[in-house]
């Protein structure tokens, strides 16, 4: 089959990672008899170099008539001195709203080969880790209504308003149980619902649309109990589920508990199985242009892509497989290897990343 994809590499390594993803989907295109077709677009600090603007209509009409978008990452020292609304990260708000992405998802995965990284205690840890978190994206108090009011006797007065409907929660609660279908069957919301009306709605919505997957099971959580929990026995979860502010921070949360942040993939979903997909890291501009950046996190990013948008969960599995091959024979890019080993040049460079995970695929 053929398949367009939008590409952004962006800037600082974005453009090194990028093109060993697609390095590797070459690769799996070859083998599968898939055709990938890109179109590299601008956004970020290279679209203010190039047009003026950190979002051009152009990018957003390709990226909306392409198949599913990829994205390395966007930001840098050069424009940190533009004014909020200018900036280059300003691209990815737009993106996901232009793009209507309602669900993100964010896997925490620690590969086995990749414990020592975890500041978990090698028993909580062992043997890796595998969740995913679908936050939902567009909806709650990130996007509720909101004021400040100055004189008050109370002196200034601000607020921020949580508000769901049932047609936000059905939305993002039936992309996780759809996940959950296709890994362990499990899903746990997160709420709080001892104390949110917001969050009793949630909790009950989540509980109706449970009833049309009986081979799901589903656990609901307090997100401070989740919080606790994510650290003292991560392995519990599968699936989690909450909204747009719990799932913020919760994320980030995971993301530390695996210890690489070279390793972490993101999918941005919206209706239809259309999605962008990156990786959670930014463009690390401290160590662009050196050919040492771990390009594993887009590779990955590319396998999401693969499963969620193009249907094609085999070739999915085989990148896995391959960045599980190349941590297995031992290649580590300097992030993942030790201080001694980087000192004595012995690492495995972004090139030759790509290089060695494209030539471990197979069918
Ligand atoms: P960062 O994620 O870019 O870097 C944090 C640290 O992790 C740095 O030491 C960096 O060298 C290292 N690192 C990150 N990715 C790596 C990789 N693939 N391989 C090896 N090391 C890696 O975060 P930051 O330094 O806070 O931000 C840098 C720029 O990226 C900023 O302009 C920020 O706004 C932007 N940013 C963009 C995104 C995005 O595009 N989605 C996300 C976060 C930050």
């Amino acid at each position: 089959m053929n398949f367009k994809i939008a590409t952004i590499p962006g800037d600082g390594i974005g453009p090194e990672i990028m093109t060993e993803a697609l390095k590797v989907l070459d690769k799996v295109g070859e083998k599968y008899g898939h055709t990938f077709t890109y179109t590299e677009v601008l956004a970020g600090g290279a679209a203010i170099d190039a047009v003026g603007e950190c979002l051009p209509q152009e990018t957003l009409d390709i990226c909306k008539s392409s198949d599913a978008v990829m994205l390395a990452a966007v930001g840098g020292p050069k424009w940190d001195n533009m004014p909020g609304g200018e900036r280059p990260e300003r691209a990815l708000l737009g993106l996901r709203k232009e793009l209507g992405l309602f669900a993100n998802l964010r896997p925490a995965m620690v590969f086995p080969q990749l414990a020592d990284a975890s500041p978990l205690k090698p028993e909580i840890i062992d043997g890796g880790l595998d969740i995913v978190i679908v936050r939902e994206l567009t909806g709650g108090i990130y996007f509720g209504e909101r004021g400040t009011e100055e004189g008050t006797p109370e002196g200034t007065v601000a607020y921020d308003i949580e508000k769901y409907s049932e047609k936000e929660i059905n939305r993002i609660a039936r992309v996780a149980f759809d996940m959950a279908m296709k890994r362990d069957k499990k899903v746990t919301s997160v709420d709080k619902a001892n104390v949110l009306d917001s969050s009793r709605l949630w909790r009950k919505t989540v509980a109706e649309m449970a009833k049309e997957y009986p081979e799901v099971e589903l656990d609901n959580l307090y997100v401070d109990n989740t919080a606790m929990q994510l650290v003292r026995n991560p392995k519990q979860f599968d699936v989690i589920v909450t909204s747009n502010i719990f799932g913020d921070i919760l994320s980030d949360e995971a993301s530390q508990i695996t210890g690489s942040i070279g390793m972490l993939p993101s999918a941005s979903l919206g209706e239809g199985n259309f999605g962008m997909y990156e990786p959670v890291h930014g463009s690390a501009p401290n160590i662009a242009g050196q050919n040492i950046a771990n390009p594993i996190a887009t590779i990955l990013s590319a396998a999401m892509m693969l499963r969620y948008t193009l249907g094609l969960s085999k070739e999915a599995d085989a990148i896995e497989k391959a960045v599980n091959t190349f941590l297995d024979q031992g290649y580590r890019t300097p992030d993942l290897a030790s201080r001694t080993a980087v000192e004595a040049g012995d690492y495995t460079t972004t090139s030759q990343t790509g290089d060695l995970i494209a030539s471990f695929i197979t069918k």
